[in-house]
């Protein structure tokens, strides 16, 4: 007989994880508290533009985790990809080309040539080092080896530390800093390269997996809350649907941040007490705001554009109907500008609304044409936008393990759980080591 597997979850690690289990011979049944697919990456239409949740990029292209797990079930041709590759910086002395590469670094005009030595010599052995080595710097802040630069270099790393991580340098991991610079490094197999799904929308990635798994035999319930995992003699039963049916499984996958779900999912008593509370400790977040603007004429041709400075509340403008210009309907532009803030504010409107209009100001005093062309805008705060980087100490082995000692058939994936590299590319990484331990699982089951 087949074993009852079950996934709680459509977003990229959850359908991931489907999708190599369906690869693998087995069907599974992913339950989505959502009406859509794709967790944190959904997509929506508004106006006629395809609207992401926030800022969306693939990093490291063809080279993701995700692509390679598109690429290793065979259906990556299924995925179109824009790359983004015309990224600039806008200081007070104008636009800078970004490097795309380290040699690109020495004519990097935006800071001085012995900064831009400098800057070559801390990163060039990172690139080389191996991922091993990275483990010991993963509790050490990116900071440790910035603090010393001056702050036109620091004011580079705070750009790359946007587009990579979507937050400051600060709450990097060096660690984890380490690891993208060198599968950066073309010289090992790596790229720096970043994408977008041609078709418009980043949700279009899950689209892809949940067709395939649907293919193979598995289903997608939808408006599905899953209430409980029930666990006896150290192993898991079934689980509890949102109309308090029990449903029997012998595998159960959860793919949601592990310190929500520990919280949510299980009796008191059934997870030792001492392991939640250490997994809670992974409770961080970064909060942004990050507001969507159609206009009715194309200010910039560039894709990527981040202001550089003290001076600068907003801190990348994406202009993303010139990555691909699926986004939008003929005629009209789509750009999103964001900046991170500080939790607490994510609550108080007055408060974004200032942000959005300095923001808006300070777009207007690169692109005199901004404001006329403005057709509308949505500005959107979040609270949580959990891993796309954790900080240091809290990143690849120190997170959620895939599966909590001593419990059978119960595994955890997505963005919160061990893996390394940046939000969605974590999150698919994670499913790609989580699976031998579900095969293996699996496989015993048959004993
Ligand atoms: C504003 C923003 C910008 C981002 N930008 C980028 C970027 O540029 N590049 C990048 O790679 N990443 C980015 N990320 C991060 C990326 O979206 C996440 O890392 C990734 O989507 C996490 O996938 P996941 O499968 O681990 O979790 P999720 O996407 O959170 O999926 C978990 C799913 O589980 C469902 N669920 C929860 N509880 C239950 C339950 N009880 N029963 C059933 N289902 C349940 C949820 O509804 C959700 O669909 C960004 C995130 C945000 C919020």
């Amino acid at each position: 007989m087949m074993p009852q597997i079950h996934i709680i979850g459509a977003g990229v690690g959850g359908l991931s994880t489907a999708a190599l289990l369906a690869n693998s011979g087995y069907s599974v049944k992913i339950l989505e508290k959502s009406s859509k697919l794709g967790g944190r990456t959904a997509s929506m239409v508004y106006r006629n533009h395809i609207l992401d949740n926030g800022f969306h990029i693939m990093p490291f292209y063809k080279k993701s985790a995700i692509f390679n797990i598109l690429k290793k079930i065979g259906i990556d041709n299924k995925l179109g990809l824009a790359k983004v590759n015309d990224i600039a910086f806008h200081s007070d002395t104008g636009f800078h080309k970004y490097p795309k590469g380290m040699l690109d670094l020495l004519q990097l005009s935006l800071i001085p040539l012995k900064s831009r030595i400098r800057l070559l010599k801390l990163l060039l052995p990172m690139a080389f080092t191996s991922i091993e080595k990275t483990e010991e710097w993963d509790s050490k802040s990116l900071t440790d080896i910035t603090k010393r630069l001056d702050d036109d270099t620091n004011a580079f790393f705070e750009a790359i530390c946007m587009l990579a991580f979507a937050d400051t340098a600060e709450h990097i991991s060096l660690g984890e800093f380490a690891r993208t610079i060198i599968r950066a490094n073309p010289f090992k197999g790596g790229t720096s390269e970043f994408a977008y799904p041609k078709d418009g929308g980043y949700d279009s990635i899950t689209k892809i997996l949940a067709d395939y798994v649907l293919e193979r035999k598995s289903s997608i319930q939808t408006n599905c809350s899953v209430k409980k995992i029930t666990i006896e003699n150290s192993k898991v039963t079934g689980i509890i649907m949102p109309d308090n049916s029990f449903v029997p499984s012998d595998c159960v996958i959860v793919s949601y941040p592990a310190y929500v779900a520990l919280n949510q999912l299980f009796d008191d008593g059934a997870i030792d007490k001492k392991f939640v509370e250490k997994i809670n400790r992974l409770d961080k977040k970064t909060s942004v705001v990050e507001v969507h603007f159609a206009l009715k004429s194309q200010i910039d041709t560039r894709q990527v554009v981040f202001p550089v400075g003290d001076n600068y509340t907003t801190k990348g403008i994406f202009f993303i109907s010139n990555i691909t210009p699926s986004v939008s309907p003929p005629g009209e532009h789509l750009i999103i500008a964001g900046t991170p803030i500080p939790s607490h504010i994510v609550d108080d409107s007055n408060k974004i609304k200032e942000i959005v209009d300095k923001m808006k100001n300070e777009i207007s005093s690169i692109y005199p044409n901004f404001t006329p062309s403005l057709i509308w805008e949505r500005p959107m705060a979040w609270k949580l936008v959990e891993s796309v980087v954790k900080e240091p100490g809290m990143v690849w082995k120190s997170k959620m393990p895939h599966q909590i000692p001593g419990i059978k058939g119960l595994f955890f994936v997505g963005d919160s759980t061990i893996s390394y590299g940046i939000g969605t590319d974590s999150a698919a990484h994670s499913s790609t080591l989580c699976h031998p331990n579900i095969l293996s699982h699996l496989e015993s089951l048959k004993a």
